[in-house]
């Protein structure tokens, strides 16, 4: 028997179950529908709208409650986060930093920040994320394992850190990393950018790592406009996060003394405002997108050419970007698709480019990332807004 090709009446056709017609649906809005007025109009009705204030604090302690973790601080966005993960990392120039071949261009960019190289890894078809088991005999080859840590073979560099990121909500298995970066002595940061709301065996994401970065940026689950977080275990290092994120200032009722390279790095109060009403918000919005999930995944069962991607075993996924992945021998079909349903107003998006393919990163080195490019051939994120699952 012919196995049934890739269909798109058919495709779109299971779609409109979930978005019916008549409507464009953007790949993710957000839902404002709390206390976000109350608590941005009391920033203005008492003019604490810039970078201290009460929310601030809320935030903080209920993002920090929320994760479990010990100390969360809420600084611009995502990507100040990651940097300042790999700060107090203890990331410097000429490192390299193990990162995804596939993820979000930040990842990749908060490493030359530091004046430090990416080295790229492979995915894993079950996580989207980076393989552990592949990085673990990559490493085997290429790392020098010194008494200092681990160095690569062929550049002589040393590898410092890596940085799973929990692609589109979907935790990388972290046991697994884990048990390599201890053999390897890395240091774990997580980027959690996508992954609120999300679980590894029951724990959630950011509490792995020793520091981790989240994302509160407009298309995020929920959203301060712009915004991120450090999340972090160690009380020494969430309290440095918060010390370098301010400027380095020593505390005092006036005198302007620092005690080392600071960053301007924190959220203003008006957007944590934002934030402590999304978060009010959150477990509610992650039982939508859930249930959204749950909408695509039955309405596109038997649809010829393509695959709904459900969580990993071991993972409670918020299912922040939804994804289909089309079957190897329609992969070329990718852009039709892509043009068709823009077309009929389902705004999906091809995944990112690889971080290598990029002009910038064209040189840094990186492991045989085959799954990485099969999976960036095929994948296609679908609308995945909190109201679609209401
Ligand atoms: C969104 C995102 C970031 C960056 O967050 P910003 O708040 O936009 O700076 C970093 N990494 C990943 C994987 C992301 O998806």
């Amino acid at each position: 028997m012919v196995q049934e090709s890739l269909n798109m009446e058919k495709l779109l056709c299971a779609l409109r179950k979930v978005l019916p017609e008549g409507e464009s649906y953007p790949l993710h809005e957000p839902l404002f529908c709390g206390n976000e007025n109350k608590y941005v109009q009391e920033c203005i009705d008492t003019a604490w709208v810039s970078s201290v204030g009460k929310f601030v604090d809320r935030f903080e302690a209920d993002l920090a409650a929320y994760t479990g973790v010990k100390r969360a601080v809420a600084v611009v966005n995502g990507t100040a986060a990651l940097h300042v993960c790999l700060i107090l990392s203890n990331v410097q120039p000429n490192d390299e930093v193990l990162v995804p071949a596939l993820t979000f261009i930040a990842t990749a960019n908060a490493v030359t920040y530091c004046h430090a190289i990416p080295h790229f890894v492979d995915s894993a078809y079950d996580t989207l994320g980076i393989d552990p088991d592949a990085i673990e005999a990559y490493l085997s080859e290429i790392g020098d394992l010194r008494a200092d840590g681990c160095y690569n073979k062929k550049t002589g560099r040393r590898i410092r850190a890596v940085v799973p990121m929990h692609a589109f909500g979907h935790p990388v298995d972290m046991d697994k990393m884990i048990a390599v970066c201890e053999k390897y002595q890395l240091a774990l940061i997580e980027d959690a950018a996508e992954s609120i709301g999300s679980l590894y065996k029951g724990r959630h994401t950011g509490n792995f790592g020793q520091i981790s970065a989240m994302s509160f940026n407009g298309n995020k689950t929920i959203t301060t406009g712009g915004g991120g977080a450090v999340l972090t275990n160690d009380e020494e290092l969430g309290k440095l996060a918060k010390h370098i994120t301010t400027q380095a200032k020593i505390p005092h009722r006036w005198a302007y003394a620092h005690d080392r390279i600071g960053y301007n790095y924190r959220m203003p109060n008006i957007n944590a405002g934002l934030g402590c009403a999304q978060l009010e918000k959150l477990l509610e919005y992650v039982e939508k997108k859930r249930r959204l999930a749950e909408k695509y995944r039955k309405a596109l069962d038997g649809v010829p050419g393509v695959r709904f991607f459900v969580e990993p075993e071991f993972a409670k996924s918020n299912y922040w970007l939804n994804a289909i992945l089309l079957d190897e021998g329609v992969a070329n079909k990718r852009d039709h698709v892509l043009e068709t349903l823009n077309d009929a107003g389902v705004g999906s998006r091809p995944i990112w480019e690889l971080m290598y393919t990029m002009p910038m990163f064209t040189d840094c080195p990186r492991m045989d990332c085959k799954v990485a490019e099969d999976i960036g051939k095929r994948l296609i994120n679908l609308p995945s807004s909190v109201r679609l699952g209401e």
